[in-house]
C-alpha cells in the first residue's frame, strides 16, 4: 500500500521529547511552547503568535479574537475544509460563500466585490493544495471597505507570496500542525498577529478566558475553551520548524516528479507549478479529471486503490453541506466551480517519507486506470 500520507520525524523530535519527559514539563506550561511561538513568529515575520490544539480551534480563537459576531458576514471560499464555515457559523456570523478557480482551486477574487454588504466585516482567505490566493488584491479590497483579514495557511507553511511568507497576511493568520501538513505536532495549530490587543485576547480564548488577575481566577467575563497545546507537541513542532526548508524542497522534489511522470496522461490536468506569484509548494499533489475523461473522481480513486494507492477526495463546498442546509443556510447558492472541483478532482500520495519508487508505483497505477 503506498499511503496518501506518511510524516517524516528524523530531526530532533525524539530528543526534544525526552526532554519533556526527562523533566516533568508535558503540560501547556512547559517552555518547548513559548519557543515554538518565537520561532514562527521569526520564520513567518510576524509579531505575535498563539499555539493551541489545532488548525480549527486556530480559526475559532481568531474569528472570536477579531469581534465577529451575530449579525455579521465573512466572506470566504465555498471550496475549503469545514473548519472555515464551522468557525463562523458557531460564533454567529453569516458566511458568504464566493466560488473558486478550478485551475488555481482559490477563491474568484473578481466575484468577491459584488457580494459585499453593509454587514460584510471580513474576508477569509484560504490558501488552498499548494498554490496561494492573489493577497494584493484582497488587501486592496479590504482597505476599500473597510474589511478585516483572516488568513488561513494551514496548508503553505514555508510558501511565499512573492517574497513575503504566507501566514504574515492579514489581522490574523493561522496555520495547523495535523500530521499531513508540511510540518506537524501531531494534532496543533497557531494563530498569528502583530497586533497586541488581538493577542492578548486571543491568549485568554485558548485559556477559558481565565482572569489575568490572581485574586479573580476563576471570575470569568466572558467563555473561551481549552485549545490549549502540549509542551510535547510543541517540542515536535520546534524539532520540525528547524527542518522546513529541507521540507519544503522535498515537497516541491514529489511535484516536480509527478510532474514529469504524469504529463503524458491526457484526461487529466495536472496542478499548475507557478503563477505570477508563486510557486507550487504541493501540500497535496492536486489532480483533476478533464471533461473528455468518462470515468468520476470515485471511480478512479476506486481503481487506484485496487492496485494499491491511497488517494482522498477533494473538500465537498460548504453550500452543499447538509449541516449548513439544515441551518437554511446557503440554499440558493450556485458556485459551480466548487461543486465541480469535488466531482473531478482527487489528490495522491505526497507525504514526506514517500520514496522515488513510490512515486514510480503511484505513476504506474495512474497510467494503467486512465489509459
Ligand atoms: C487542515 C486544515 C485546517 C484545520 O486544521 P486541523 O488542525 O485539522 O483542525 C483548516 N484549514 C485548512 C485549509 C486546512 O487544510
Amino acid at each position: 500500500m503506498v499511503p496518501v500520507n506518511t510524516p517524516l520525524l528524523t530531526g530532533n523530535e525524539k530528543k526534544y521529547l525526552n526532554e519533556c519527559i526527562d523533566t516533568g514539563w508535558i503540560s501547556s506550561e512547559g517552555s518547548f511552547i513559548k519557543r515554538f511561538e518565537d520561532d514562527m513568529t521569526v520564520y513567518i515575520g510576524r509579531k505575535y503568535a498563539v499555539a493551541c490544539a489545532n488548525g480549527s480551534a486556530a480559526l475559532d480563537i481568531a474569528v472570536r479574537a477579531l469581534g465577529l459576531g451575530d449579525g455579521d458576514e465573512v466572506i470566504m471560499p465555498s471550496f475549503t475544509i469545514i473548519s472555515c464555515g464551522q468557525s463562523l457559523v458557531t460564533n454567529g456570523v453569516k458566511p458568504i460563500l464566493v466560488d473558486s478557480e478550478f485551475d488555481t482551486f482559490n477563491i474568484k477574487i473578481q466575484d468577491i466585490e459584488a457580494k459585499i454588504t453593509s454587514k460584510t466585516k471580513a474576508i477569509m482567505i484560504v490558501h488552498l493544495y499548494g498554490l496561494c490566493v492573489n493577497v494584493d488584491t484582497i488587501i486592496a479590497l479590504a482597505k476599500k471597505y473597510n474589511l478585516k483579514i483572516i488568513e488561513d495557511a494551514a496548508q503553505m507553511h514555508g510558501q511565499t507570496y512573492r517574497d513575503k511568507k504566507c501566514g504574515s497576511f492579514g489581522d490574523v493568520s493561522i496555520f495547523s500542525f495535523y500530521p499531513n501538513k508540511h510540518i506537524t505536532t501531531g494534532e496543533g495549530g497557531m494563530v498569528l498577529m502583530d497586533d497586541e490587543i488581538i493577542y492578548e485576547k486571543s491568549k485568554g480564548l485558548r485559556n477559558l478566558c481565565f482572569s489575568n488577575d490572581a485574586d479573580k481566577r476563576f471570575i470569568h467575563e466572558e467563555l473561551g475553551w481549552n485549545y490549549r497545546m502540549t509542551n510535547m507537541q510543541a517540542a515536535l513542532g520546534v524539532a520540525q520548524l528547524e527542518q522546513i526548508d529541507e521540507i519544503v524542497v522535498k515537497k516541491r522534489w514529489i511535484g516536480n516528479y509527478y510532474n514529469e511522470l504524469l504529463k503524458d496522461i491526457d484526461y487529466i490536468n495536472l496542478p499548475i507549478s507557478k503563477t505570477e506569484f508563486c510557486e507550487n509548494i504541493y501540500w497535496v499533489y492536486a489532480i483533476t479529471l478533464k471533461d473528455s475523461c468518462i470515468k468520476t473522481a470515485k471511480e478512479v480513486m476506486q481503481e487506484l486503490g485496487k492496485y494499491k494507492i491511497g488517494t482522498r477526495p477533494f473538500f465537498y463546498p460548504m453550500h452543499k453541506q447538509p449541516v449548513f442546509n439544515k441551518m437554511g443556510l446557503f440554499l440558493d447558492d450556485d458556485l459551480p466551480n466548487s461543486e465541480k472541483l469535488y466531482e473531478r478532482g482527487f489528490y495522491i500520495p505526497s507525504g514526506l517519507a514517500l520514496t522515488k519508487e513510490q512515486i514510480e508505483e503511484v505513476s504506474d497505477a495512474l497510467h494503467k486506470v486512465l489509459a
